[in-house]
Formats: C-alpha cells, structure tokens, sequence
C-alpha cells in the first residue's frame, strides 16, 4: 500500500512505484506536465472511440495509477487527433456497427472462438463510450487489444451467442494468473500449467 493512494492529485514517487509495482529502475515515469496536459485534453476532447490504448492510459491517470512517459506522449498525440468538445461534437463519426455492445453488462467474458480456442473479452465503459477489448495474457497484466472492424462484429456476437451472463461465468472459471508472477494467462498451454512461458524457463 502506498500513502496517499487514492487521494486527489496522488501521484507516487518513482520509488514507491519501482518498490510497489515491480517496475525497472530505468522506467521512465510520466513527468507531472504530462499527466496534467493528458487530464486537460480528456476534458477538452471527444473521444470518438479510435484508439482505446488512450483511455487505459487517460483512465490511468485519473485513477493515480502508474504512467510511463512513452505512453502519457502517445496518449497525448492521439488525444490531440480527437475533435474539441462542442465546437466539433457533430463531426464525430460513429463507429461501425452502432449498436453493437447494447445489452451486453460492463464485464470480462470468455468465448470460444473456431480456430482460436479459449478468446478473453473486456466491455468497459469510459465518459460515456462502451468499448470491447481482447484481453490477453502478457507478462505483467493484460494486454488490452481493441478488436476492429469484422473481427469486433464477431466477437461481440459470440457473447451474445452463448448469452453475456454464461460468457461471464466462463470467465471467472476460466482466469487463471501465473503461479509464479500473478501475470493473467490466456493461452491454452499456460493454463494448463499454470505458469506463464516465461516463469516457466526459470523452473
Ligand atoms: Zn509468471
């Protein structure tokens, strides 16, 4: 637990956040310019739903959670892209499929997709836009990939085909973290043993 956390304007120190979370002694850490410029635009822009590594990283800063600099700068540059609120809020052009994630809760979920296996699922919702992410299994935590186009279309069918509450529970009987590091597994074999690659070549 660090001090403070939680608090408005919170911000650990590297220290804190190297001892805390694991990271690098050479992790570049998001200067307090950058972060407040990322909080600034997240009000002042429109987030037209195109790059969802932006909100993890706006949602990131206005939680107090850990920001390296490299992504408080491309947040920064694909915020900058979004039209200004009001002024250009009827150009935003909506995304395909409108619709798309209406019935479906804010929750991870678990499908099975032909040819893939086991797909790892996230609808979350930032400033009013619902958004589908694949989660998948990567040292660390989940890298959150944002499905487009036809893939998005199906995998948002697949919850809707086994219904969004079994998809659910499949999640929760599914997950399973590394036993050694805690990092999230999605791939068949590291499930299994449950130990991610990684760890795995340490044993
Ligand atoms: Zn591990």
């Amino acid at each position: 637990m660090i001090e403070g956390k939680g608090q408005p304007g919170w911000r650990p120190t590297a220290k804190g956040m190297i001892m805390a979370y694991g990271l690098t002694a050479t992790s570049k850490i998001a200067s307090d310019k950058q972060l407040a410029f990322v909080r600034d635009l997240s009000t002042d822009r429109v987030d037209t739903g195109i790059n969802g590594e932006t909100i993890e990283t706006i949602m990131n800063v206005l939680e107090g959670k850990i920001v390296t600099s490299s992504e408080a700068s491309s947040a920064i540059t694909d915020l900058l892209k979004q039209p200004k609120v009001i002024k250009d809020a009827d150009k935003i052009v909506k995304s395909v499929a409108p619709g798309l994630l209406d019935g479906l809760p804010l929750s991870n979920y678990a499908v099975e997709i032909a040819g893939e296996g086991l797909v790892f699922l996230k609808i979350a919702e930032f400033k009013g836009t619902i958004y589908l992410r694949q989660l998948v299994g990567a040292p660390g935590d989940f890298k959150k990939i944002k499905p487009v186009g036809a893939r998005r279309v199906m995998l948002a069918e697949a919850i809707k085909a086994v219904g969004p509450k079994i998809a659910a529970a499949r999640y929760g009987a599914e997950f399973t973290v590394c036993g050694a590091c805690n990092s999230p597994l999605t791939d068949e074999l590291s499930r299994q043993r449950r130990i991610g690659p990684v760890c795995y070549d340490k044993f």
